[in-house]
């Protein structure tokens, strides 16, 4: 264990875009080897060998840049998914409805029993259980 510690001294490790690319590399080699499309699983080793290179990398600033670089493209993303995450499956305290009158998301508490909710843009009123 020491000896890896020693090894990994001054080396970048990993980062956003290096687990990114280990599961880009997954997806890759699995769905080759299930649909029997042997380019898949060879183009796989590509993510993965990069991320592997970058892992070991001493040039850590140059990594930081190219994480810095992924996440500018990847958090606006992210953020997306986890806002329709939590629209389909509520939070802990809040549930999310949908006006039947115009579409709007309204954000209601948890566990309030049957309650009378009014859109706030277009006023129609509904009833549901919280
Ligand atoms: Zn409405």
């Amino acid at each position: 264990m020491n000896r890896f510690r020693n090894f990994m001294v001054g080396r970048y490790g990993t980062d956003k875009l290096g687990i990114a690319l280990l599961i880009l590399s997954m997806i890759l080699s699995w769905t080759g080897g299930l649909t029997g499309l042997e380019p898949l699983v060879v183009v796989s080793y590509v993510p993965f060998i990069w991320c592997i290179y970058r892992m070991f990398s001493k040039n850590i600033y140059v990594r930081m840049n190219e994480n810095n670089k992924f996440l500018t493209k990847y958090t606006p993303v992210e953020t997306a998914i986890k806002k329709k995450v939590q629209v389909l499956f509520g939070t802990k305290t809040h549930k999310y409805y949908k006006c039947s009158g115009c579409g709007q998301m309204i954000r209601v508490p948890r566990g309030r029993g049957k309650v009378e909710i009014a859109c706030p843009k277009c006023n129609n009123r509904f009833i549901t259980k919280t």
